[in-house]
């Protein structure tokens, strides 16, 4: 989260009931809405929320690039590296900085296009029913505590508004194809700081 006004800390005392949820945006977030989105088909029931990592280019942090990609403004010519990746259309409903600052980009009632082939908890394709928060970072590298805190106040929102039952890394849900967000990532730490059984989360090796 960025550093509170004072003002602003007033204004989070308010009561826990209130929600921090305006329809499917989360009020915690900078909003920068995505057109890479679509409807969840009918009756998908959003019990999954997948962890990614991300940095443009790799172990580049605090730009703008991430934020381009998801909005489809990214200078492909901008690095080398984005050769790799030009033409990509994708989005996740989150983004976590390093310092626990929070971007939202899809409704969490829509669909983002973030994990693509994928297959977990015996379901196919899991942006129908699932929500991505990409934590900004290397696939491999370690997590910054506030984004461990940020991740866990989101997981616990979620929580409030859809019937969630699995946290799992895109690793997980696609294991041929993707290795994010990798050995760094700290899956007891967010287990603990949830409070969650570990069943609802991957097995750790
Ligand atoms: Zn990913």
């Amino acid at each position: 989260m960025p550093t509170p006004t004072p003002k602003a800390e007033a204004h989070s005392a308010a009561p826990d009931t209130a929600s921090p949820w305006s329809g499917g945006w989360h009020s915690g977030a900078v909003h920068l809405p995505s057109p890479n989105f679509g409807p969840r088909p009918a009756g998908a029931v959003t019990d999954l929320v997948v962890v990614h990592s991300i940095s443009l280019p790799p172990g580049a942090y605090g730009g703008t690039a991430v934020q381009e990609l998801f909005t489809n403004a990214l200078d492909w010519d901008a690095h080398p590296y984005y050769q790799s990746i030009r033409g990509l259309q994708v989005s996740a409903h989150f983004f976590v900085r390093r310092d626990g600052t929070v971007w939202q980009f899809v409704d969490c009632d829509q669909r983002a296009w973030h994990a693509g082939a994928s297959w977990y908890r015996g379901r196919p394709q899991c942006n129908d029913d699932s929500i991505g928060i990409e934590l900004e970072g290397l696939e491999g590298g370690t997590f910054e505590p506030a984004q461990y805190a940020a991740l866990a106040r989101l997981c616990t929102d979620l929580a409030k508004r859809y019937p969630l039952a699995h946290v799992a890394g895109h690793e997980h849900i696609a294991p041929d194809r993707k290795a994010d967000p990798g050995c760094g990532f700290d899956w007891v730490r967010l287990q603990k700081i949830l409070g969650w059984d570990a069943s609802r989360f991957p097995p750790i090796p």
